[in-house]
């Protein structure tokens, strides 16, 4: 068996601390040969510690110089980079041919791309990066000639339940008709609506089922992060979107599911752990052991499904138009969606007023063609400055 050689892009934040959990069982199978992250100095030298890459990136000097310090002290033979273009060569220069792209927001799609161009096996946590640019991050995959394993729980299920050819070629004779994406419905699923205006970045972060990074816990209140998976799974796919539905289900243990032609319906279910679902991407097409418990049915008294309340979760509506409308239009909701989620989580933007803004948005800026990367980073640079007028504007008048 020849020993993996993985990147991990965004190995601080709860995804990247996950994979670092997995690989860590399996030294035999996977050799660690790039970690990068933003801020967190420390977390970041305590992994290279332990997992001695040959590279590791921040983001800016200030960190490098502290990063490195550290390593020097504790003797870690890692280079450290810092700044965007250095994300790339955590993913051209460090001979990996693995490539974890977790990290959260429009900041993970460069990197991602590179990896999908330079032919690794993908594993995308980075959703993002999909939402922005499908249509040019499918072509990048192809050209590079790697494989792409999704990460995201509900993708990573479809996937899972697709038949192996679905994904080189998409034919009707495979009987496909349908992909439905299962939602926790986040805290305020039953949240009395004239009781959401007041609803603070603490409540919004306490996922139910889930323990994950800020922005996406409020997307999953919000159920931006459904909309966003919705037009993840379009590109991921290749499905018309009529025929991506979402339904949810509080227990989140449905992960997603298929439904066939012939009647049947194929469903994948686990532990809400995203251990299971970076596991299956590292090892695909082998099964490896996660550290996750096992699933016990008996102990679960029921599993429930239901369709959205469509009123309750605004966002939702706003990326299933977004999708529907196409071209820049994704990229144009992520941006705005991103302003607005920072806005509410550190400057006091009503939680209320995230729908508003990313509307607000979207009615501003008009969809054109998302035909080149110089093009969509123009469109989110330009959807992020009018998300932040809107942001000053409601906190003027709040
Ligand atoms: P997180 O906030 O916990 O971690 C984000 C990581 O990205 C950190 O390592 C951080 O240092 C790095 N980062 C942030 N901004 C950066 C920047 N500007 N430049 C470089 N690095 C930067 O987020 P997370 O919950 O791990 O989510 C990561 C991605 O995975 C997101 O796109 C999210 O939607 C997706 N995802 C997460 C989960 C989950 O369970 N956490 C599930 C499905 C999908
Ligand atoms: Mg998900």
């Amino acid at each position: 068996m020849s020993v993996k050689q993985v990147a991990i892009l965004g190995s601080t934040g709860s995804i990247g601390v996950n994979t670092l959990d997995v690989i860590r069982s399996h030294p035999d199978r996977f050799k660690v040969v790039a970690l990068t992250a933003a801020k967190q100095v420390d977390l970041l030298a305590e992994q290279c510690a332990e997992f001695k890459p040959a590279i590791a990136v921040v983001a800016d000097a200030d960190g490098a110089a502290r990063l490195s310090k550290v390593l020097l002290e504790k003797r870690i033979n890692t280079q450290v980079l810092y700044g965007p273009q250095a994300l790339v060569s955590a993913v051209t220069e460090s001979n990996c041919d693995t490539v974890m792209a977790a990290i959260v927001g429009a900041a993970g799609l460069v990197p991602a791309l590179a990896a999908a161009k330079a032919g690794k096996r993908v594993l995308l946590a980075n959703k993002e990066a999909l939402v922005m640019s499908g249509d040019l991050f499918m072509q990048a995959m192809k050209m590079g000639g790697g494989e792409l394993l999704p990460i995201d729980s509900e993708h990573n299920a479809i996937f899972q339940c697709l038949p192996s050819q679905f994904s080189k070629a998409p034919n009707p004779g495979l009987g496909v008709e349908e992909l439905w994406l299962t939602a926790s419905g986040g805290p305020f699923r039953k949240t009395p609506l004239d009781q959401l205006a007041g609803i603070t970045p603490e409540q919004a972060c306490a996922h139910p089922n889930w323990v994950m990074g800020r922005k996406i816990s409020v997307d999953s209140a919000t159920m931006m992060n459904k909309g966003l998976e919705v037009i993840e799974a379009f590109w991921l796919f290749g499905l018309p979107l009529e025929k991506i539905k979402v339904l949810i289900h509080p227990q989140s243990v449905v992960h997603s599911m298929v439904r066939y032609r012939d009647g049947s319906v194929l469903a994948q279910l686990g532990q809400p752990d995203m251990r299971t679902p970076i596991a299956y991407g590292l090892a695909w097409p082998e099964r490896i052991e996660a550290g996750v418990a096992p699933l016990s049915l008996t102990q679960l008294a029921n599993l429930s499904f239901t369709d959205p309340e469509l009123e309750r979760f605004p966002c939702l509506s706003l990326a299933f138009a977004a999708a529907k409308t196409g071209g820049t239009a994704p990229a144009v909701l992520n941006a705005a969606n991103e302003i607005a989620v920072a806005a509410f989580l550190d400057d006091g933007l009503p939680y209320l007023q995230i729908p508003r803004v990313v509307e607000s948005v979207l009615n501003a800026i008009s969809s054109v063609n998302a035909d080149s990367l110089e093009l969509i980073l123009d469109v989110d640079a330009r959807a992020r400055q009018a998300a932040q007028d809107v942001v000053k504007e409601i906190l003027c008048r709040h």
